[in-house]
């Protein structure tokens, strides 16, 4: 059954879940493949696709594996929608989140794009804005 592994070019993920004191499995390793091939992906979508390899995954492990690649920083979530946190590769460049209240199209900004503002809030409010996390609700061009 073909399905992708991580990117060997990537920050090295066996060494990220070792350090962390976590254990090389199956698993993990489809859990964090999804993640680089949906780009942004709830749990849901994570089940869905890592189904297609194993069907011994389950919705509660997909948590517990997105839970334990995220405190390793292999993967980080934000909040996309009202629904479950979606989550997406750190091997993505860092960036903040565009999300379509119509189309629910997710498009990912370079963090430069808010330097100013993150300057000004850190300049004037004494606060370190975490911009992986931010997201910015709004309609795309082709919903107006
Ligand atoms: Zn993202
Ligand atoms: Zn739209």
């Amino acid at each position: 059954m073909p399905h992708s592994h991580p990117h060997e070019s990537d920050p090295d993920w066996r060494t990220a879940l070792r350090a962390g004191g976590f254990r090389l499995t199956p698993q993990r390793e489809l859990v964090l493949a999804a993640v680089q091939e949906l780009g942004h992906a709830t749990p849901d979508e994570v089940l869905a696709q890592v189904r297609s390899a194993s069907m011994a995954i389950n919705l509660s492990t997909v948590y517990r594996t997105l839970e334990v690649l995220e405190s390793v920083g292999l993967v980080r979530h934000a909040h996309l929608s009202d629904r479950a946190s979606t989550y997406h590769s750190v091997t993505e460049r860092e960036h903040f989140h565009l999300v379509c209240r119509k189309c629910e199209r997710v498009e990912s900004v370079d963090p430069m794009v808010a330097a100013s503002l993150a300057a000004l809030l850190e300049g004037e409010h004494n606060f370190a804005v975490d911009l992986g996390h931010l997201v910015v609700f709004g309609q795309c061009l082709e919903c107006t």
